[in-house]
């Protein structure tokens, strides 16, 4: 059995019934306490409107990975946990669907810890949900408005509950390659804050500053960088 083409229903995973994502309970399964959200890697899509169904739809794309827990898959109407195995460490992503409580913007966030304390593997895990929500959009929302979020990795960020965050466009507006904290109260590489979320091929495509790119080139010419992102990509084996 396999998920539908309309992203509407994915099999149960005993594959005996097929489960609609908009039937759902709204409920949030009580078995899983996503605990602490201090050293997650936390990223958003905040919408100006967000279309009608997709979450539901992002649930069926990523059905496969939903965490069970005594027998119950931890999904719900509005989110999932996820449970990712990624090289040799296992990483759980919660995903969900809410309002950022400054714009009232509806937004689809997406956390993600790992078991291995060094966490090398959490943007692979995130770029996994990441690829099935653009993919989602384009489908079904070919003219949708989105801003992306990606969180400050400075060193007083990556250890707080709520770290600093950027908008995308933002970073992008800037020509000097660097960015404020408010946090750190200082500024930070916007490279290492791309880096923290996006792979090499991706930041290359957004459009920055010249400067930025020049810094980009000399970074990814230089043998050691270069062995070291290679070593990253072959051993990335999603099962
Ligand atoms: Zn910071």
């Amino acid at each position: 059995m396999s998920k539908n083409n309309f992203d509407i229903c994915y099999p149960s995973k005993g594959g005996k019934h097929y489960v609609a994502a908009q039937l759902l309970p709204t409920d949030r399964p009580a078995q899983y306490t996503w605990h602490t959200r201090a050293g997650a890697l936390q990223f958003r899509y905040r919408y100006a409107i967000m279309p009608k169904g997709l979450m539901s739809r992002l649930i069926v794309r990523l059905s496969e990975y939903i965490e069970r827990l005594e027998e119950t898959e931890i999904v719900w109407r509005k989110g999932a946990i996820l449970r990712i195995p990624v090289n040799n460490s296992v990483c759980r992503v919660m995903m969900v669907e809410d309002e950022d409580s400054k714009s009232g913007l509806k937004q689809i966030v997406v956390e993600v810890m790992e078991d291995n304390d060094l966490r090398p593997n959490r943007k692979y895990a995130l770029q996994l949900v990441r690829d099935e929500v653009e993919s989602l959009h384009r489908r079904w929302f070919r003219n949708i408005q989105f801003e992306q979020i990606i969180p400050c990795n400075c060193r007083q960020c990556r250890i707080r509950e709520t770290p600093f965050t950027f908008e995308l466009s933002e970073l992008q507006r800037l020509t000097k390659g660097m960015a404020f904290c408010n946090i750190l109260e200082d500024f930070v590489p916007v490279i290492q804050l791309l880096e923290g979320v996006y792979k090499e091929d991706e930041i290359r495509a957004f459009a920055f500053g010249a400067d930025l790119v020049t810094g980009l080139s000399r970074k990814w010419n230089c043998p050691e960088y270069r062995t070291s992102i290679s070593i990253l990509k072959t051993n990335r084996v999603l099962r």
